[in-house]
């Protein structure tokens, strides 16, 4: 199984000429990796002009709709972002659920629809304070259920999951990254849960991430647990040798790891 490492640039950068550049300087390196798909989510403005860009490197939106086509002022649909060559997109991001109401069951429609069309959902799960181990446990045992209903087993197999406390993410006031532990011990609950809804073999099969302050001084620390199967990165995403590094060291551990 291969490991993901995902760039989440948010709105970022303010120009198409450095998103062209930084995608570029993935494009001439990703060959050199054998065990880790890139992924880059980039704005929905920069995602037509970088397909032309992007062979290895794969490209995700940052949102979709639920709705397949329709009435709906300011949104992106499935069907649009296919056609640009987009084959990834980030769901539940906890920004969006705190400053734009996303809810569970709206992000649970969207993962149905961006099934429905071909495009792999990334799920965050991650609570907003910290609590107690057994608390986050049970909020993301909540979050999961609630984001996850009615999926068959086919379609949870499709998913990749991302553990990503709120609190760890860089841009949050007073953030700090998870402990490598902690975000391991989540990791291992995202896999139970899946495992109970699709048994242990195949729920092993599947990457799930960690994402939260991710970038080229502490990725090791994430990266040598073999549960942890790739990371979300927000900030350290924009700067192409941080990112690079990221992504070397996943690369690195997986080979260890064989
Ligand atoms: C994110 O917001 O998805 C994220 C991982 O951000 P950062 O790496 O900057 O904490």
């Amino acid at each position: 199984m291969k490991k993901i490492v995902v760039a989440n640039w948010k709105m970022n950068p303010e120009k198409l000429e450095q998103a062209r550049i930084l995608v570029l300087s993935l494009e001439h390196r990703v060959n050199q990796l054998d065990k880790v798909e890139v992924v880059v989510c980039a704005p929905y403005i920069y995602l037509p002009p970088l397909s032309h860009y992007c062979s290895l490197t794969k490209l995700g939106a940052q949102n979709v709709n639920w709705l397949a086509k329709g009435s709906l002022t300011g949104e992106i649909s499935a069907v649009q972002l296919k056609s640009f060559r987009v084959s990834y997109v980030i769901l539940g991001h906890s920004e969006r659920r705190l400053y734009l109401g996303e809810t569970d069951s709206m992000v649970n429609a969207k993962i149905i629809t961006a099934l429905k069309y071909h495009l792999t959902p990334i799920v965050c799960l991650g609570a907003s304070d910290r609590a107690k181990k057994t608390e986050m446990k049970k909020l993301l045992t909540k979050q999961f259920r609630a984001v996850t209903a009615g999926l068959s087993q086919a379609q949870l197999q499709k998913i990749i999951f991302v553990y990503e406390p709120v609190w760890a993410i860089s841009t949050m006031k007073n953030s700090t990254p998870a402990d490598s532990e902690h975000a391991r011990d989540m990791v291992v609950h995202i896999q139970k849960l899946l495992a109970n809804k699709i048994g242990v073999g195949k729920s092993k099969n599947m990457a799930i991430l960690y994402g939260g302050t991710v970038n080229r001084s502490n990725v090791a620390e994430f990266a040598k647990h073999p549960e942890i199967g790739g990371a979300l990165v927000g900030a350290a995403s924009l700067d192409s040798e941080n990112f690079w590094e990221v992504i070397k060291e996943f690369n690195r551990e997986s080979i260890h790891k064989l």
